[in-house]
């Protein structure tokens, strides 16, 4: 007998049909006599929807009465889902978020998880229930519901997994794994057998939404094992894990992200301290700067260019505009019709010219870089947004679809 951790995402519970497909996996799995702990998302495009639906009201509605109408989401699917298990002759109970034991820092719409204390799910387990928790959710110190972030449920499935030491771990999705791109955007994308938690990481963290980037480091964290899998196809899935060092793959997948902007300042002195300055000023704001690019300086200055988050750029470009007077800068230009494509390999820390590979696919493509950054398991470039599609399968190509590979 084993614990075993399911989480289905938004299209596995979408409506009814696939609500009693999930109800018939999780029961599978508690008739071969595993306790079974199930995290769900909200159906469909339910958050979304209400996200829309509050807008429509009030276009700045505040974080906390957005946790209060979000956390809605999921407490419908984990009812619904629980009534879809009771109808197949199960015993089963849902929980909402503070029921399981989840609770969370105070940031509303972004809170982190301070602690599970998994005592009511274990009383659920040795009654011999099926257990399903509402993802996405917890509970902060005023006793207020709050949510996790975009894509938080996978990681209240690890954050169950890990206080409970499950066995198993398993991410149903849509897709029957983790591919070497978006599936849906590239079908010569190869569905990979095993992947680094470290590589993971960063495919998450670049932009491939097929898992949450905390949910990630949190397995990493805690030694969890992840099966990401269909909860459509039931075929076998992907390992993520810690990988030895004789399995690293060279590359292991390339990752799309819109959501960045581009910041130059331009005309900063070419002196020492200058991007001390522009950098903490940025702090102080807690706006996170991501690929950073520095010219050469020109006749007494240089142009200081940095990316943030889209949402982050208009307060970006008011700092750095209300500040470029005290700097001696001339100016601050601004663009978000840009993207950043990224590989993401292991392997390329012990093996040179992946790098020139990858630009010169972005050359054959005709795409022209912007910026370029680098880490020792990835490289990303900002370019244009309507060459970020090409890009990406112009980088597949080349590393994925030669002959012979
Ligand atoms: P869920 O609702 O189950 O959480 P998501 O929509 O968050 O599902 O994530 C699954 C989606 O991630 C897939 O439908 C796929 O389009 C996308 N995706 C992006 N990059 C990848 C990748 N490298 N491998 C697999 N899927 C990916
Ligand atoms: N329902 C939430 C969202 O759409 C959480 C999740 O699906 O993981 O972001
Ligand atoms: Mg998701």
């Amino acid at each position: 007998m084993a614990l075993i951790v399911q989480k289905f995402g938004g299209s596995s519970v979408r409506d009814a049909e696939r609500v009693f497909n999930v109800a018939d996996i999780v029961t599978s799995k508690y008739r071969e006599g595993n306790d079974v702990v199930v995290v769900v998302s909200a159906q469909g495009d339910t958050t979304d929807d209400l996200i829309e639906k509050a807008k429509e009201l009030n276009p700045n509605p505040s974080k906390r009465e957005m946790d209060q109408l979000l956390t809605a989401g999921e407490q419908i699917s984990a009812s619904l889902l629980a009534m879809a298990i009771e109808r197949l002759g199960y015993p089963v109970v849902s929980l909402l978020g503070w029921q399981a034991g989840f609770t969370t820092s105070t940031a509303y719409g972004s809170a982190r998880i301070k602690r599970v204390n998994p005592e009511r799910i274990s009383a659920e387990l040795s009654r011999k229930n099926i257990v399903i928790v509402t993802g996405f959710q917890g509970v902060n110190k005023y006793d207020d519901m709050t949510t996790l972030g975009r894509g938080g449920s996978d990681t209240s499935a690890v954050a169950i997994a890990a206080a409970m030491h499950a066995d198993l771990c398993q991410i149903y999705t849509d897709v029957d794994g983790v591919y070497t791109a978006d599936p849906r955007k590239i079908p010569a994308a190869r569905k990979l057998d095993v992947i680094s938690y470290d590589e993971m990481l960063e495919l998450a963290t670049l932009g491939a939404q097929v898992l949450n980037n905390r949910s990630v480091e949190m397995a990493k964290k805690y030694h969890i094992e992840l099966e990401v899998l269909s909860s459509l196809t039931r075929a076998k899935g992907t390992i993520v894990k810690e990988v030895t060092n004789m399995e690293k793959m060279l590359i292991s997948g390339v990752a799309k992200d819109d959501n960045v902007a581009r910041i130059s300042v331009m005309g900063v002195p070419d002196k020492p301290g200058y991007a001390f300055r522009i950098f903490s000023k940025l702090a102080q704001k807690n706006i996170n700067v991501d690929i950073i690019l520095q010219s050469i300086g020109r006749n007494g200055t240089k142009d200081i260019s940095f990316t943030v988050e889209k949402d982050k750029m208009d307060a970006a470009i008011e700092l750095m505009q209300s500040y470029i007077e005290t700097l001696g800068a001339t100016g601050v230009i601004a663009d978000d019709n840009v993207t950043k494509v990224s590989i993401v390999g292991s392997g390329m820390e012990s093996h040179p010219g992946v790098a020139s590979d990858m630009f010169e696919a972005l050359f054959e493509a005709n795409v022209n870089i912007q910026m370029i950054a680098t880490s020792e398991i990835k490289i990303s470039v900002l370019i244009d947004k309507e060459m970020g599609p090409m890009a990406v399968s112009a980088i597949h190509a080349k590393f994925f679809e030669q002959i012979g590979q």
